[in-house]
């Protein structure tokens, strides 16, 4: 016999690895509101069948913590149990020998503390708390819940118009979608059983282009009753579109000279073309409410004197002062805030980076877009520093990789320390310290100082993109709460004890995205309609399709394609291409329906109204 021998794999070891991938795939498409506890129960059984069995506290407890947990699921369990659980799972965590004990052992403990409540009512009821009925996978994910699956069947019929219409039920800003949101629905699609997700966003944008023009919205009789909405962002614009189709007569307050917040004064248009945005604004406008720009509320009228004039007021004034990195030399001439940057390129005002070198500081969505719009403002070199890895920035993948693209270099687990100035007191070079990947911190590495020495980026324009904070101080001043500065609205918008007050979008969770500002604003509509004493319904008379059997033989999804790099650096113009007629038909064709086939019919399928 040979000493040694290659492995080859067997046809055995080959279909496990695929079955791993199924298992991927199919905890990838579990939608929000399945049992936790089944869950829970399903996990530490796979676990348990990766045991080697050597040590005890991994082979004989994953079991016992097993039998504990499918007692709550079959109702013999008590509250003891729980603890039992707990006790049980805390000592497989100390003693099992390696990762896979202790592991599941971590997992059962997270269980029981995350979802306590959940066990609680099996045991005390006998069932499941089922808190989200929401069961298609996109609507669910969608923070606006759109009928994805109802725009899709109607855009593969042809019927762009209907398909509008009907998304514009629960999100009045389609085009803004169709063209920059981060579509979060695509992330549990069931198609990625078969293949990949669904192109939700992509196919939001072709029914738009293929739209036509927009139709005044019907809107209810006016109930008499003014509501002031302080902001003309996404979720202030969508408060103020459904509140007027709800009959009531609104006004919203901007400070800028134009509508759209961080649509216009933030998004570079080669993402978002102004002249979408402002046909998207103009179609909202046709429900009639007034807009007054250039007016802040706070120095052209306090808070308590707008509050007087109207019977509700909703605020939703978003996230717009830029931070500070903190160092030495940050006062230097030609260190610039990328909000700052990106609003006056939203007014117009372009700078000229022609032959500069530019050092972004950053690495969330908004340094993507200001280096991505100082390679197209001329900037000799931009490089982006960033003190943890790539992998860890909050851009988007896709934004990373289109900087990179455009010529953006990437510099990696570096953190800024000071800027240097020259005689007159302009920047000269920004100082990086190197470092290391460190030990996990709310869930990233935290990066700490390597063991190397600092080094000098001689640069013309330092522009800092490290968030943004809320200027909230005088709604703290008239009585409405904060929580580090953050508007503290409960989940329904509102305040205890303050009556009529509203608000929503970034002001109340950060710096977030469109689809949840607008998320923001439908909620308040909803709730701001109930507060005025009414019951107004938002419904579509849009009349879907018959049901389609899917095809479900495995098929490419169809991506968007953006206009060459050496091409698009040129210009502010639209850098993504459309989906063609054909791309559309096919894309929208892979749809499975998941509100007429699994558990959407049975638990709340189609939502025709709110
Ligand atoms: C550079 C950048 C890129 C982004 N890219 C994306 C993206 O690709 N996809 C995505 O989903 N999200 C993106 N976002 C986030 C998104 O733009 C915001 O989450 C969204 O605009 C928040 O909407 P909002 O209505 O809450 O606030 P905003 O859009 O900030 O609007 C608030 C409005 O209130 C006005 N206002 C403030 N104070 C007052 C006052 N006292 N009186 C009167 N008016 C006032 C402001 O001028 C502003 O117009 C990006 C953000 C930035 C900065
Ligand atoms: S608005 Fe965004 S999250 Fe909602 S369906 Fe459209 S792409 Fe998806
Ligand atoms: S297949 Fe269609 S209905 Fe199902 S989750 Fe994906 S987009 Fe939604």
């Amino acid at each position: 016999m040979s000493r040694l021998s290659n492995v080859s794999s067997t046809l055995a070891q080959e279909t496990v690895e695929e079955l791993y991938k199924d298992i991927e795939r199919n905890i990838q498409t579990s939608q929000p509101g399945l049992c936790p506890v089944d869950l829970a129960a399903a996990f530490l059984h796979l676990s348990h069948a990766r045991s080697c069995g050597k040590c005890t506290p991994c082979r004989v407890g994953l079991g016992r913590l097993e039998e504990l947990i499918n007692s709550v699921l079959d109702g013999k369990a008590d509250m003891e149990t729980l603890d039992v659980i707990e006790t049980t799972a805390e000592s497989i965590f100390r003693s099992a020998d390696c990762a896979i004990g202790s592991e599941a052992a971590r997992m059962a403990v997270k269980a029981v503390k995350g979802f306590r409540d959940d066990f609680e009512e099996h045991i005390l009821h006998g069932r499941c708390k089922l808190q989200n009925f929401k069961s298609v996978p996109c609507v669910s994910e969608c923070p606006a819940h759109v009928d994805i699956p109802g725009y899709i069947a109607l855009i593969h019929e042809g019927r762009y118009a209907d398909a509008v219409n009907l998304i514009r039920k629960d999100n009045p800003l389609p085009a803004t979608c169709g063209m920059i949101c981060e579509h979060p629905c695509e992330e549990h699609c069931r198609r990625k059983l078969v293949d990949d997700a669904i192109n939700i966003r992509g196919l939001k944008r072709y029914a738009v282009e293929h739209e036509g023009e927009i139709k005044k919205p019907a809107c209810e009789e006016a109930t008499g009753k003014k509501i002031a909405i302080i902001g003309g962002g996404p979720s202030g614009l969508t408060a103020a579109y459904f509140l007027s189709k709800m009959g009531h007569e609104c006004t919203v307050y901007e400070q800028r000279d134009k509508l759209g917040g961080m649509l216009r004064y933030g998004i570079p248009s080669y993402r978002l073309p102004r002249e979408i945005l402002d046909r998207e604004i103009e179609g909202m406008k046709l429900t009639g409410f007034k807009t007054i720009t250039n007016f802040s509320i706070g120095k052209d009228m306090s808070f308590d004197e707008l509050r007087k004039q109207y019977d509700a007021v909703y605020i939703s004034i978003g996230a717009h002062i830029d931070n500070k990195i903190g160092i030495d030399g940050e006062d230097a001439d030609g260190v610039v805030s990328a909000v700052e940057m990106l609003r006056g390129i939203g007014d117009g005002k372009m700078p000229d980076f022609s032959g500069l070198k530019i050092v972004v500081v950053g690495g969330g969505n908004v340094a993507m877009d200001v280096a991505r719009s100082a390679i197209r403002l001329g900037a000799e070199s931009v490089k982006i520093a960033y003190r943890r890895r790539k992998a860890d920035m909050t851009a988007l993948a896709e934004e990373v990789e289109g900087a990179v693209a455009d010529g953006c270099e990437i510099m990696e687990l570096n953190s800024p320390v000071r800027i240097e100035k020259d005689a007159d007191g302009k920047v000269a070079a920004i100082w990086l310290k190197p470092q290391i990947v460190g030990e996990v911190k709310w869930g990233r590495p935290a990066p700490v100082n390597a063991d190397a020495p600092e080094v000098r980026i001689p640069c013309d324009r330092v522009l800092v993109a490290i968030g943004q904070g809320i200027e909230s101080a005088q709604f703290g001043e008239a009585g409405i709460p904060l929580k580090r500065n953050r508007i503290a609205a409960s989940d329904e918008g509102d305040f205890e004890g303050i009556e009529g007050v509203f608000s929503g979008g970034d002001c109340v969770t950060g710096p977030a995205t469109v689809i949840k500002a607008i998320a923001g604003g439908k909620v308040a509509a909803a709730n701001i309609d109930e507060y005025l004493g009414f019951n107004h319904l938002i419904t579509s008379d849009v009349e879907l399709p018959p049901v389609r059997f899917a095809d479900r033989e495995p098929m490419g999804r169809v991506n968007m394609t953006e206009r060459p790099a050496g091409e698009r650096i040129k210009d502010f113009c639209l850098m993504e291409n459309s989906m063609t007629d054909q791309e559309a038909c096919q894309e929208s064709a892979r749809c499975l329906q998941c509100d007429h086939f699994g558990c959407g019919l049975l638990k709340g399928g189609r939502e025709f109204k709110w």
